[in-house]
């Protein structure tokens, strides 16, 4: 068998299982082509994507002005490393940091790798501008938290598959429950030692936790009382996801620090970036931090791209308008079925919850019947169900998923 030749969904679960490491347990479908909110699988069946690769693809699978300007920026110029400039990274950061309202921007490539920036450079200016003791900075995080995969980033979570066996952990963090603005404020009371607060404004991979309406507004009023930075994990929320270009928008609140990954190339690319302003990016020197491919021109030509269809396409509005379609249907059904108990989330970014213990199978279950029915969605935390679709659904066909999503629930009975 040539290494490229046609193989069927079987033949292909069969290589990642015997070649490819365990660290993922995906659902049985093997994907082979994607456009907008559909992807197919080697035998041709079309899904609904309600996943969007963690809300990476929120322009929709294969977007042609993103796969546009990556190809012919990858015909021109690929990488050229931070060692010399290239024609593309200054263009990109210009577009970025007005159309986010920062004065820089430190492009990376995952997400992970930006938050560690982030990390980085909350350390970093707390002991150049704020003057903590050298090695005595702490950054306060949220419990349930998700923020990537690093040794350091791990260090703070309190997830025990991601962290066992993984340690000696990184010191410096201090964890307090998230969406509770009293622990906030007695995390920041008498202790001068705090340099930022890492938060996500909705929780995704913990199930799409909305925290309490005021909190990032009053979380952040704290910060700024204390002299803290507070730092918005945007990898997730951000890119008009929830109904608004960033989560923190819809309390009106400027990050000190603001972190972007997954859409911020529409999924065509690993593009990632940490925004701020001077006060805080300038304490940054040349050879403090760097990655190769970070700022590279595809990754610029595609962010370019993935931003402007953000706009050109109202996909914010659109998430806005579709998420508040899909909650009511979905909350409406709820009330008359055994097993949705709750239906929480902002714009396209949704989750129900299953009415059962968190190690039971039903919503896999679920998941595995939605597959057969047409739509692709994963469990997450064993009861608990995402649905985030590419932002460019419209109603006709969110309305499609909505019936197939009741219709498979309701085939299941107690
Ligand atoms: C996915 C995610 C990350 C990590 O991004 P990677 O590209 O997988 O490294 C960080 N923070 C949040 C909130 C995420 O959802």
């Amino acid at each position: 068998m040539a290494v490229l030749d046609h193989i069927t969904s079987q033949e292909a679960i069969e290589l990642e299982n015997k070649y490819g490491a365990h660290n993922y347990h995906p659902l049985p479908v093997v994907l082979s082509r994607g456009e907008g909110v559909y992807v197919w699988d080697v035998e041709g069946k079309r899904y609904y994507d309600f996943l969007s690769a963690y809300s990476a693809v929120n322009q929709g699978h294969c977007h042609p002005k993103i796969v546009g300007a990556m190809v012919n920026q990858a015909q021109t110029l690929t990488l050229t490393s931070r060692a010399f400039y290239n024609d593309m990274l200054g263009k990109y950061e210009k577009f970025a940091t007005e159309y986010f309202g920062f004065d820089k921007l430190l492009p990376m490539n995952t997400g992970a790798e930006a938050v560690e920036t982030a990390l980085k450079l909350c350390r970093k200016w707390a002991y150049e501008v704020k003057g903590i003791d050298e090695n005595e900075a702490q950054i306060i995080v949220c419990e349930n938290n998700f923020h990537g995969r690093t040794t350091t980033i791990i260090s703070f979570s309190n997830d025990p598959v991601a962290r066992k066996n993984f340690g000696p952990f990184t010191k410096g963090f201090i964890k307090i429950e998230y969406d509770n603005l009293k622990a906030l404020e007695e995390a920041l009371e008498n202790n001068k030692n705090v340099a930022g607060f890492l938060v996500e404004p909705i929780q995704g991979e913990a199930g799409v936790y909305v925290p309490s309406e005021g909190y990032l507004k009053a979380a952040k009023a704290l910060c700024e009382k204390h002299g803290v930075l507070f730092i918005a994990d945007e990898v997730q929320t951000g890119i008009a996801r929830t109904g608004q270009l960033l989560a923190v928008n819809h309390e009106d609140v400027n990050p000190d620090i603001l972190i972007l990954g997954k859409a911020l190339s529409g999924g065509a690319y690993p593009v990632s970036a940490v925004l701020a302003n001077d006060a805080i990016m300038n304490v940054i020197k040349p050879g403090n931090h760097g990655s190769t491919f970070g700022g590279n021109p595809v990754a610029a030509a595609v962010a370019i791209a993935a931003l402007e269809v953000v706009q050109e396409e109202s996909l914010a509005e659109n998430a806005e308008r579709l998420g508040q379609i899909f909650r009511t249907e979905l909350s409406e059904f709820a009330k008359d079925n055994d097993f949705v108990t709750l239906v929480r989330g902002k714009g396209l970014l949704n989750a129900i919850v299953i009415n059962d213990t968190e190690d039971s199978s039903t919503a896999w279950d679920i998941c595995m019947k939605l597959r057969d029915n047409g739509l692709l969605a994963k469990p997450t935390h064993g009861n608990i169900i995402r649905f985030a679709p590419p932002l460019v659904m419209n109603e006709e066909q969110l309305r499609d998923c909505i019936r197939i999503i009741t219709e498979t629930i309701s085939e299941f009975k107690r």
